[in-house]
């Protein structure tokens, strides 16, 4: 795209920003249910539950998150209380301390989140366990100078934590056989799309994202390493992935790392440096049924974005065509 086209795109996409990047949005997303909690160690753990869930209908996805959470609340633990109980059981560990990781599977066997089940809750819980016990937290691990120094790009950074976690994972004695759904990476190729979202609630900072890997929240380490705003990636989810399509900004039908890619360069260039500060607000119009998977005048005549939506163009011109025809006189 020119750069005519991209300013002209900017002033759109600012008021689809400015009407729907707000808090009092968030009840129709699984961040709503993070920010419920006051803690940030709680909302840590909160927010990696929510986005590894984050696949399928919102509805259900709250639900099974909120599912979770009523296991948890229970046993009379909070996220943050029960992580610190898996996966560490020394000899001296109090009676009560050694049932919680017992107890914790028993309420979650008949849980299940489409291809996920309770035992792969049951083993996100414990890595976060892990990860918070050897570097204080999920986000001190993820920004560990172990994995490399700043200039180390954050799609490797990110490869390299999610190789731990996989290797973690194999230590464990539970059956494993869906929990690799929730552990994505850019190397496997997908588009990553709930990885790529749980690092914009960590890293952006704002009214609606969380800014918990950020030195200011307190859960990272003296010498964690700081990941900006610009080198985010665009959660391409159904909807922001049909969006961009409409818009222009890819051809590809397949979502997928390089369409990732190619989405997340069209965004930076809108802005260079907070290229992701548009996905809570344009998926705000798939989640709310503001734009449709067809040409409605109704609905598109009302949409900020209809004079750089090619999909309407596209429509509009079927629609003239049609309306021509319609007015040839008929051969006698
Ligand atoms: S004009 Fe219609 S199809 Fe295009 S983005 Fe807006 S609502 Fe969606």
């Amino acid at each position: 795209m020119g750069g005519k086209t991209t300013l002209k795109m900017k002033s759109f996409l600012d008021e689809i920003l400015t009407e729907f990047h707000r808090k009092e949005w968030l009840h129709t997303d699984p961040l709503g249910l993070v920010v419920e909690w006051a803690t940030p160690e709680d909302q840590e753990v909160v927010a990696i539950l929510s986005a590894v869930l984050a696949y399928g209908n919102v509805k259900q996805i709250r639900k099974s998150i909120q599912g979770v959470l009523n296991v948890i609340g229970r046993l009379d633990e909070t996220p943050a209380s029960i992580i610190r109980k898996l996966g560490n059981l020394t000899n001296d560990a109090p009676h009560s301390q050694s049932l919680v990781p017992e107890r914790l599977e028993v309420g979650l066997k008949e849980y299940k989140h489409r291809f996920n089940r309770g035992v792969d809750v049951f083993l996100l819980l414990t890595l976060i366990g892990k990860s918070t016990r050897e570097y204080g937290s999920v986000g001190a691990h993820f920004l560990s100078p172990h994995l490399g120094n700043a200039s180390l790009p954050l799609e490797r950074r990110w490869n390299l934590f999610i190789q731990e976690w996989k290797k973690g994972v194999k230590e464990l004695p539970q059956d494993q056989r869906t929990f690799g759904y929730f552990l994505t990476a850019p190397e496997d190729g997908s588009s990553c799309k709930r990885w790529c979202m749980l690092l914009r609630w960590m890293i952006r900072k704002d009214q609606v994202d969380l800014g918990l890997w950020r030195k200011e929240s307190g859960l990272l380490a003296q010498n964690s390493i700081e990941v900006r705003e610009s080198e985010l990636f665009m959660p391409l989810d159904t909807h922001t992935g049909r969006i961009s399509q409409y818009l222009g900004i890819t051809t590809k039908k397949s979502l997928n790392w390089r369409t990732t890619l190619e989405v997340t360069e069209f965004f930076r260039s809108v802005d260079p440096d907070d290229p992701v500060k548009y996905d809570f607000a344009l998926s705000r119009l798939g989640i709310l049924d503001l734009c449709q998977k067809r040409f409605k005048t109704e609905i598109c005549g009302e949409c900020k974005l209809l004079s750089v939506c090619h999909f309407a163009a596209g429509e509009l011109k079927k629609e003239e065509r049609k309306r021509r025809t319609r007015a040839l006189p008929k051969k006698p």
